[in-house]
């Protein structure tokens, strides 16, 4: 947060009319010291007519709140003002109207979490995927809509559990793909592991797993093969889901993390990527 003067970041955000959630008083509202240049985020680098691109992030909680949305949202945006892409973020559920979700090249799913669309609003959202939309869920966008079984398919798995916060190594299973290229064959890293409902492996493709011997994953049961990031199609649109996301740090400091979503919500969006 600290890298971007906060009165530059309150006026991106006051140009989005639908903007509702995001809180300023979360420790973020230490102002800048004198000498910080304040036009490293120009309000017009999100106009529309000017992007190259446009993005949904959607924050919305009903059931655990991450503290790291805001940063979550911090990453998005500055990833967003790189590639000249316009962002509108979002905690209002009927902004999910075909009309409105027509707009965007991808919809984020930011830590969400419950049931928070109702049945006109996951018409409206199923109509946009299926039609060629993006969506990209982070972390708790697992731990979402759980009764909704065509959401279930779209992240492709339901969070379960998960064990103490920890460091373990992901094993880059494909480095093929966009959103992959950058990584080493491991990567060590730090942050809440979590357990499915069910393996995706066979419906989706899977990117990233992570090595249940190098860590402790709190199960009784011998380790298993643990899928934890992977892609797939959805009709004519394409999903990307990724269980990374629980710290702060995540967002603030990761350069593997902000590289693959950056990456990802390119290939989801159909976007062109810029260096
Ligand atoms: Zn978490």
């Amino acid at each position: 947060m600290h890298n971007i003067p906060h009165r530059t970041f309150h006026a991106l955000i006051l140009l989005s009319s639908l903007f509702i959630g995001i809180s300023c008083t979360d420790g973020i509202g230490t102002p800048p010291p004198a000498t910080t240049a304040p036009t490293t985020l120009a309000p017009s680098a999100i106009i529309p007519e000017n992007a190259k691109g446009k993005i949904l992030v959607f924050s919305k909680t009903v059931g655990f709140r991450h503290d790291s949305i805001i940063s979550g949202q911090k990453m998005l945006q500055d990833i967003a003002h790189e590639q000249q892409w316009a962002v509108e973020f979002t905690e209002n559920h009927h902004l999910f109207k075909s009309s409105k979700l027509a707009e965007f090249d991808a919809i984020v799913w930011l830590l969400t979490t419950g049931d928070v669309l109702e049945k006109p609003q996951q018409k409206a959202f199923r109509t946009y995927i299926e039609t060629g939309g993006g969506y990209l869920g982070i972390h708790s966008a697992s731990d979402t809509e759980s009764d909704w079984s065509w959401y279930g398919q779209l992240v492709g798995a339901y969070f379960s559990s998960h064990p103490e916060l920890q460091t373990a190594n992901i094993v880059v299973e494909n480095n093929q793909h966009p959103t992959t290229r950058h990584l080493q064959a491991t990567w060590r890293h730090y942050d809440e592991w979590y357990n499915f409902d069910n393996n995706p492996r066979a419906k989706v493709n899977v990117l990233l797993s992570v090595d249940e011997n190098s860590y402790d994953t709190g199960l009784k049961t011998a380790p298993v093969d643990h899928p934890i990031t992977w892609y797939h199609d959805m009709g004519k649109g394409r999903a990307f889901y990724t269980a990374l996301g629980h710290t702060s740090e995540a967002y603030q400091n990761n350069a593997n993390f902000r590289q693959q979503i950056k990456s990802a919500l390119t290939w989801v969006g159909r976007l062109e990527e810029s260096p």
